[in-house]
């Protein structure tokens, strides 16, 4: 090396070692460390742009989580507050993601249990709500294990990408709620006397999904349209939420809590056992029991339950939710320039008929629709401005619509 001959200050490199020395004041820099730091540069502002991308949605504590449930769901005190809880840790999970810590939190993955109509989908749909997150609802009895007639889980992906008008970034972050998951319990204890493709077959191939992987995703789902290009979706920051109303797994409740209760305690301790809803008690193992294999219930960590509603709560439901049964309808004939309102011994009768034909929260609605029908029909046309719905003219209505209940429960 001649003496005079130019190194790169960062390197050393000799300039004919080099493709290029660029001089600086009293140094030189050469093009292999120019790459280099041009690199370093890119990795910090992906850093930085993670960062800002975190701050897409904002994190919302525990409370203001179940306040905002309140305003939409009536009860479910015990279900709300540990779901606040798990959207919470979840979306800290994610914020936690971007800035790659080095305690890794796992998934709190939901699983909701409580009879149908209580209101499991409605948590879900009222949390993505609050998150501004795009959800999926999905359906566990229509899907099968890969290879056989029904569907493959990965459209559960399918439908969270329409649902975010394929914007990956939004799926990537949203909620998926997988109804009916206790249809795809396993359906005998020997797993090996037949393949349970609905069954374990489902829950196998769930396993991948519920704990955060990259999934080839048919954009436009099933099987029908083999050239698609797939995207691919990563399901680590996806929440998922299964529920199910778990039919029976009282019983299986009951004799762990009677065996425990003969095993262990004296008699006054186990009649403080609450029976009005015993699902209070709900273990993971009773899930096991009901025949979710082992590894599913441990992706859906959190667990909890919904209490049957009560004709109080019904009521409620009718009048009291943001956009309550009620209060839609309201809006419906103000739009008519009509003032609607019900007497208290209406919105009794409706509950007690929604109550008696143990319809749920479900069949509020077609019973209003029942009500309300002649009045939607009759009252654009003419000059009534104010109507007040009394006990009589529901029973009236109401009894037409007992000659065909068909109608009720549809
Ligand atoms: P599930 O998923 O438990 O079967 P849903 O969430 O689909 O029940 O509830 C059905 C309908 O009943 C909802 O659209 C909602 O209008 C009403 N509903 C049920 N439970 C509640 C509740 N706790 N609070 C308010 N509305 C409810």
């Amino acid at each position: 090396m001649s003496k005079e001959e130019l190194i790169c200050s960062f390197c050393a490199r000799t300039k004919s070692q080099t493709q290029l020395l660029i001089a600086g004041l009293d140094s030189h820099i050469c093009d292999k460390c120019i790459l280099q730091a041009y690199g370093i540069i890119e990795d910090e502002n992906k850093k930085e742009e993670n960062k800002r991308k975190k701050l897409d949605f904002e994190l919302y504590p525990p409370r203001d989580i179940k306040a905002f449930l309140d305003d939409y769901v009536i009860g479910q005190k015990e279900a709300k507050k540990i779901l606040s809880v798990a959207v919470y840790n979840h979306y800290k999970r994610i914020c936690q993601y971007h800035e790659s810590n080095d305690i890794e939190i796992q998934k709190s993955n939901i699983l909701l249990v409580g009879e149908t109509g209580t209101g499991k989908t409605l948590l879900a749909q009222t949390i993505s709500k609050f998150l501004k997150v795009p959800l999926a609802i999905v359906d566990a009895t229509v899907l099968t294990e890969a290879g056989y007639v029904g569907e493959d889980v990965e459209t559960i992906l399918t439908r969270l990408l329409q649902a975010a008008d394929y914007d990956l970034e939004k799926a990537e972050q949203g909620i998926v709620f997988i109804d009916e998951m206790d249809k795809i319990a396993r359906k005998s204890d020997n797993p090996s006397i037949t393949r349970d493709v609905s069954g374990e077959g489902v829950q196998q191939a769930l396993l991948k999904l519920l704990e955060g992987t990259t999934v080839n995703v048919p954009p436009k789902g099933g099987r029908k349209h083999p050239d698609q290009k797939f995207i691919k979706v990563d399901t680590s920051k996806i929440l998922f939420i299964a529920g199910g109303a778990f039919d029976g797994i009282e019983k299986i409740i009951n004799k762990r809590l009677n065996l425990k209760a003969i095993g262990y305690k004296t008699k006054s301790e186990a009649e403080t056992i609450d029976n009005t809803n015993i699902l209070k008690y709900l273990t993971p193992k009773d899930i096991r029991s009901y025949g979710l294999i082992p590894e599913i219930i441990g992706r859906l960590p959190v667990l909890t339950f919904m209490n049957p509603l009560n004709k109080k709560s019904l009521k409620s439901i009718l009048t009291l939710p943001k956009n309550a049964l009620i209060k839609q309808y309201q809006g419906l004939f103000k739009m008519d320039n009509v003032e609607l309102s019900f007497t208290e011994g209406a919105l009794d009768f409706i509950v007690d008929k929604a109550f008696e034909y143990n319809l749920g929260a479900r069949g509020l609605r077609s019973l209003c629709e029942s009500v309300l029908n002649d009045a939607m029909f009759d009252l654009p046309n003419s000059k009534i401005s104010k109507i007040k719905i009394n006990k009589l003219y529901v029973e009236e209505k109401l009894a037409k619509v007992k000659l065909r209940p068909l109608r009720i429960v549809s």
